[in-house]
């Protein structure tokens, strides 16, 4: 008989109530894992006594990664065979040390890492926030969850709830640490670790979508005869308005914050991360970094293009 079923209601209870606030994104509607490890959406209410159910290994359920606003809570990424999921394991380990923390979970082939925000957040910047990880990492290859920005037609994509029984397997995978020992003895234990697991504070979010990309920046010199105008668009090409504004102006990461340029308490400054703008809904401006800079420091456009250049290439 499997230890797992041993424990009390009350107990069970408890761990399904975990999975649910950590896990479950929506309730409308839910996947359910086939024998032959497929899914289905079952258009139903999702309830207690399913999560039960998949807790005891009756039914597995998998999770949608965005809920009915196309927000994200977490992302996760799936290494499908051993040597992907070793790196990932290192990643794991490297990123801890850079606050972004990290659950690995194994799986049948390879095994999943989990990053938890600190709030739900638009599944596009959930996306860019993965997506920055796996070029910082040059780890493009990797498959990253949710994949999409937004929800069109369908729930879009979904990851097998944790601590169920695979229907192909048979088998229930758990968590494990960077050293490969499970995160804690028994299946209850591990619920109650990710009841709150530890996340990703809005602090570190902004520092790793920042900082600049290892792997892709090497500095370029300057031609001494270049003419300002390709100067002007090779300084627009290095980096987003976004990541640039970031450094000198508190915005979220959807890109709103307090213009630095009047007295401002509605937060009326606005970076369109879609198409690499800022702009102040007060009317006092806006364009590229380059404009952004003349603001800044009050300087015309020379000075600005020879200030960035020194700074950005
Ligand atoms: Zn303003």
């Amino acid at each position: 008989m499997q230890k797992e079923v041993l424990l009390n209601s009350i107990e069970l209870e408890n761990c399904v109530r975990s999975l649910t606030n950590t896990f479950i994104q929506r309730w409308d509607l839910y996947p359910l894992q086939l024998n032959d490890g497929s899914y289905v959406c079952i258009k139903k209410t999702l309830t207690m006594s399913h999560i039960l159910s998949h807790l005891k290994g009756e039914i597995t359920l998998g999770c949608y990664v965005l809920n009915e606003q196309s927000e994200a809570r977490f992302i996760v990424f799936d290494a499908d065979d051993q040597p992907t999921w070793d790196r990932l394991i290192q990643m794991s380990t490297t990123l801890s040390q850079r606050d972004i923390p990290s659950y690995l979970e194994t799986s049948r082939r390879g095994g999943h890492l989990w990053i938890f925000f600190w709030k739900s957040i638009p599944g596009k910047t959930a996306r860019s926030f993965g997506k920055r990880l796996l070029k910082q990492f040059d780890f493009s290859t990797l498959e990253l969850f949710p994949k999409q920005n937004e929800l069109k037609t369908g729930p879009g994509s979904l990851v097998r709830l944790p601590f169920g029984i695979h229907r192909k397997t048979g088998e229930r995978y758990g968590f494990i640490t960077p050293d490969g020992k499970a995160l804690a003895n028994k299946t209850e234990d591990q619920i109650n670790i990710l009841t709150n697991p530890c996340m990703v504070t809005e602090r570190a979010f902004r520092k790793i979508m920042h900082d600049p990309l290892s792997f892709d920046q090497k500095p370029v010199p300057i031609p001494i005869q270049e003419s300002s105008e390709s100067l002007s668009s090779r300084i627009k090409d290095s980096i987003t308005v976004y990541d640039f504004v970031c450094r000198y102006v508190d915005i979220s990461p959807t890109g709103r914050g307090l213009c630095p340029f009047h007295d401002d308490q509605h937060e009326s400054f606005a970076v369109n991360l879609d198409e690499n703008y800022w702009c102040c809904f007060a009317e006092c401006g806006g364009g590229s970094i380059i404009d952004f800079w003349m603001k800044w420091k009050s300087c015309d456009f020379k000075s600005a293009i020879r200030d960035l250049a020194h700074i950005l290439l």
